[in-house]
């Protein structure tokens, strides 16, 4: 399997960040021509990202988290989302492959069939699921968590929701400079905007930090779909710079970004009632891609982020240029 483009530019990293390929790279670009007429839009499809051609934008996550956790000895990943959360089902099923268990602290959150079935491969996943229904009661429940999980002395090796570390946030420092070689090979423009689903951050902070790095001048476009996390554009940001800090101490030779709120998009428009919420924008947005697109969407994420893709399209006082979409989604 290939090595990371981040190894190849920064080659210190290649001892000090260890990688782990699941997926198979590049993923595919490609034009959505029947989408909208009034704008050209483009999608990175990273749905077929992971082993067997399932997974999504948390694999590229766990392609760096799983070896950092083998790396400090971890015997147990304890990590926290919704019961439907497709964070947590990746995490379990990647991490049994790599000999370690998960636990998952499980947040309540609105039911659907597509949750119903989600908890359903959580059962069958082997992870230990606590069901704990708040975030106020997950929080309480964090020590004696940490207690139950620990094993041969050690402590669990905690990530929060989505995987959204600086550790994790490289997948998409990765994918941003994935991008950038498409780019540069012309399979596709430069695109002006990057559009994508905003849940816990990592996805967003590591475009930003990547294109930045990767010489592309595309703005990265966060479109907010859970509101019990702060993701404001400082707080994206400011992953990232945890995020471009961890490559300096790491020993990559990394220009300062100097990377600052003003230089994402956040939009909070999108969301409707909260995280899982189905809202009648997002509900056209699917119908129109299943309509004009071969795209798998759903309404939680990438449902509510192509309408705001939509959105920019009719939005005259806009003149956005090739517009990319970043499909997330990877379905099972
Ligand atoms: C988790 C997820 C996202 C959001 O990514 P973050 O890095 O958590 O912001 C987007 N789309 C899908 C389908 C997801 O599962």
């Amino acid at each position: 399997m290939s090595r990371p483009l981040l190894h190849r530019h920064f080659p210190p990293l290649a001892d000090s960040l260890p990688h782990l390929r699941l997926g198979r790279e590049p993923t595919p670009v490609r034009r959505l021509t029947a989408l909208t007429a009034t704008l050209p839009v483009w999608c990175k499809d990273e749905s077929g990202y992971g082993e067997g051609g399932w997974g999504g934008n948390k694999i590229r996550k766990l392609e760096w988290i799983l070896p950092d956790a083998r790396r400090r000895g971890a015997h147990t990943l304890l990590t926290v989302g919704g019961i439907g959360t497709n964070w947590g089902l990746a995490a379990a099923l990647y991490a049994r492959e790599q000999g370690l268990a998960t636990a998952l602290a499980l947040i309540d959150q609105p039911v659907d069939d597509h949750v119903r079935a989600q908890l359903a491969r959580l059962r069958r996943s082997g992870a230990t699921l606590h069901f704990t229904r708040t975030k106020r009661r997950t929080v309480a429940a964090a020590p004696w968590l940490f207690l139950r999980h620990s094993s041969g002395g050690r402590l669990p090796y905690f990530l929060p929701a989505g995987g959204s570390t600086p550790v994790g946030t490289l997948g998409y420092v990765e994918a941003a400079f994935e991008l950038a070689a498409q780019v540069a090979s012309g399979e596709l423009p430069e695109p002006s905007h990057v559009v994508t689903a905003v849940g816990s951050g990592g996805t967003a902070a590591g475009l930003a930090l990547g294109l930045r790095l990767a010489g592309l001048r595309s703005r990265v476009v966060g479109v907010v779909v859970n509101d019990t996390l702060r993701l404001d554009a400082p707080a994206i940001v400011a992953l990232a710079g945890r995020t471009e800090r961890l490559l300096r101490r790491r020993g990559a030779d990394v220009a300062r970004t100097g990377l600052t709120a003003a230089d994402v998009t956040v939009v909070r428009d999108w969301l409707g009632p909260g995280y899982g919420h189905a809202t009648p924008e997002a509900a056209r947005a699917l119908a129109l891609a299943a309509a004009t697109t071969s795209l798998e969407l759903e309404p939680v994420y990438t449902g509510k982020a192509l309408a705001a893709l939509l959105a920019m399209a009719d939005d005259r006082r806009l003149d956005p240029g090739p517009v990319l979409f970043l499909n997330t989604n990877g379905p099972r």
